[in-house]
C-alpha cells in the first residue's frame, strides 16, 4: 500500500497545502522523518537537496506550531532553521511559506548581504519560524535584536556543508541561547565524522533517517571524464562540448571564484549564454543569475561549491567539473545537481597532472572508477600547497564516509512518487557512457 500524506498524522491544513503545492505521495524521507519529529524525537537525517527533506522536517515542525498558541514574544522566534547560503535559505523559506498557507505562522528569513536594519524591525514583533545563515544570526545575537530563548525547535540543515564554514563555532554560540526542552534536527548530505561529534552535542537520542545509502552516486548519473593537460586545454574540451547539444542546460563547477568569473566571461565572449554564481558576486546579482539559468534563458551556470551546493535546479542535464572538487564528498554533491525528476544527466569531469591525486580520492569514495572519454593521461604533477594544507585539515573529511545518492527529484508536476530507496544500478562499473566528442 502507497503511504499517504493524509495518513502520516499530519494537521489537515497541511495534508491540503502540500495537495495544493502538486505533492502526490511523500517522499521516502518524508514517511521516514515525519512521524518521528511529530514523536517530539530528535532526527538525524542523510539527505540531499530534492528528496524532499525540507518538508521532511517543515511539515511536522509546523504541525507542533499549529497546536502552541503562545503568543509571539517581541524579537522572538519558536522555531530556527540554519543554512549554510543565502540561496539555500530562500529556498528553504520558500517551500515552508508553501506548507504555513491558510495558518496565522510567519516565516521569515536572516541572511547577509543586505541590510540589517529591516531585519532587526522585521523581528521587532516576534515570528513563527526564522530560517537563517550563522553569520547574520550572529550579528543578531550580539546587537541584542533576537532572542533564541523561547525557540524549542532547531534545524541544521546542509550540516557538512556548515562544517567548512566554521559552523561548530557558530553552534556553539547559537544552541546554548535556545530554549529547553528542544527538538533538533540534522540534515547532511554526507555524514562525516565531525557530524557524529555535532550530533552527540546537540541531539538527543536522535532518531536516524536516510533515504540512500552512502557512497553511491545518483544512478541515473552517468560519469566521464576527460585528462586535459592544462586549463586552455579544458577550455577547448568544454566549448566542444557545450556546442554539441543547444538544449543541454549545464552547470560548470569552478575551484575559485576568480576562475569560474574568467570562465564565464570566456563562454560569454565565444556566443554562449553563460551566468555566474560565487562568493564575488552580490546577493541581486546571484538572484539574477540564477533565475536565469532556472527560467533557461541562461543554459550555462558557472559556479563555486559553497554558491552552488544543495540548490534546487531542476532540468540540468549537464554537470562539468572544469576543476576537480578539493574534498572528495563535493564530487557527490557536485553530480547530484543532475538526473533529477528521474531525467538522465551526465557528469564530465577534467582532469590535469595536478589533479589526479584528486581523482583517485573521489574514485575511492564513489567505488567506482569512472571512465575515460578521451584526452591522454597527464604526467602527474605535485599540487601546490594550499593555506592549511590539501588534507582538509579541521573537516576531516576527505575520502570520508562518502555521500548520500538519489539525486532524483521529487516534482509535483511529474507526479511520479520518487523510488525508494534501493539503488539498483549504482554498483555496476561502467554504465552507459555519455557520448564521446568527435
Ligand atoms: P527539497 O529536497 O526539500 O529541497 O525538495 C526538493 C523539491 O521537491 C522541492 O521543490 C519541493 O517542493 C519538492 N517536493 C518535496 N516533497 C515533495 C513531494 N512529496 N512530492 C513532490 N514534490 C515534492
Amino acid at each position: 500500500m502507497m503511504t499517504k500524506f493524509a495518513d502520516l498524522g499530519l494537521d489537515p491544513k497541511l495534508v491540503a497545502a502540500v495537495t495544493e503545492a502538486g505533492y502526490e505521495t511523500p517522499t521516502p524521507i518524508q514517511i521516514q522523518a515525519i512521524p518521528l519529529v511529530l514523536e517530539g524525537r530528535d532526527v538525524m537525517g542523510l539527505a540531499q537537496t530534492g528528496t524532499g527533506k525540507t518538508a521532511a522536517f517543515g511539515l511536522p515542525l509546523i504541525h507542533q506550531l499549529l497546536s502552541n498558541h503562545d503568543k509571539r514574544q517581541p524579537k522572538s522566534v519558536k522555531a530556527l532553521v540554519l543554512a549554510p547560503t543565502r540561496e539555500l535559505v530562500n529556498q528553504i523559506a520558500d517551500n515552508l511559506r508553501l506548507y504555513v498557507q491558510g495558518t496565522h505562522l510567519k516565516v521569515r528569513t536572516v541572511v547577509g548581504g543586505v541590510s540589517i536594519n529591516k531585519q532587526v524591525s522585521m523581528l521587532a514583533n516576534g515570528i513563527d519560524i526564522l530560517v537563517a545563515t550563522p553569520g547574520r544570526l550572529i550579528d543578531l545575537m550580539d546587537r541584542g535584536s533576537i532572542r533564541l530563548d523561547t525557540a524549542t525547535f532547531l534545524v541544521l540543515d546542509e550540516a557538512d556543508q556548515m562544517l567548512d564554514m566554521g559552523f561548530i563555532h557558530a553552534l556553539r554560540k547559537i544552541a546554548p541561547a535556545l530554549g529547553e526542552p528542544r527538538q533538533t534536527m540534522l540534515f547532511s548530505a554526507t555524514m562525516p565524522k565531525l557530524m557524529a561529534e555535532l550530533s552527540k552535542a546537540y541531539l538527543t537520542n536522535p532518531a536516524r533517517v536516510q533515504v540512500s545509502p552512502p557512497g553511491k552516486a545518483a544512478d541515473k548519473v552517468t560519469q566521464g571524464l576527460y585528462y586535459c593537460p592544462d586549463r586552455n586545454a579544458k577550455i577547448t574540451r568544454l566549448i566542444d562540448l557545450l556546442g554539441h547539444d543547444e538544449e543541454a542546460l549545464s552547470l560548470v563547477f569552478s575551484r575559485t571564484k576568480h576562475g569560474a568569473e574568467k570562465l564565464m566571461k570566456h563562454l560569454v565572449t565565444k556566443g554562449f549564454a553563460a551566468v555566474s554564481i560565487h562568493g564575488n558576486k552580490s546577493q541581486g546579482q546571484r538572484d539574477r543569475a540564477l533565475a536565469a539559468f532556472r527560467a533557461g534563458e541562461a543554459r550555462i551556470l558557472v559556479a563555486t561549491d559553497v554558491a552552488a551546493r544543495g540548490i534546487d535546479i531542476p532540468g540540468v542535464s549537464h554537470v562539468y567539473n572544469f576543476d576537480l572538487p578539493e574534498v572528495a564528498d563535493n564530487y557527490v554533491h557536485r553530480i547530484g545537481r543532475t538526473a533529477r525528476a528521474g531525467a538522465d544527466g551526465d557528469a564530465i569531469s577534467f582532469v590535469s597532472g595536478v589533479e589526479l591525486g584528486l581523482l583517485r580520492d573521489i574514485e575511492k569514495v564513489m567505488k567506482i572508477e569512472i571512465p575515460v572519454l578521451g584526452g591522454k593521461r597527464p604526467a602527474e604533477e605535485k599540487r601546490p600547497q594550499r593555506g592549511q594544507g590539501g588534507g582538509g585539515g579541521g573537516g576531516g573529511r576527505r575520502g570520508g564516509g562518502g555521500g548520500a545518492g538519489g539525486g532524483r527529484k521529487p516534482r509535483g508536476a511529474s507526479g511520479q512518487g520518487p523510488k525508494p530507496s534501493g539503488n539498483p544500478g549504482a554498483g555496476k562499473r561502467r554504465r552507459r557512457r555519455p557520448k564521446k566528442s568527435a
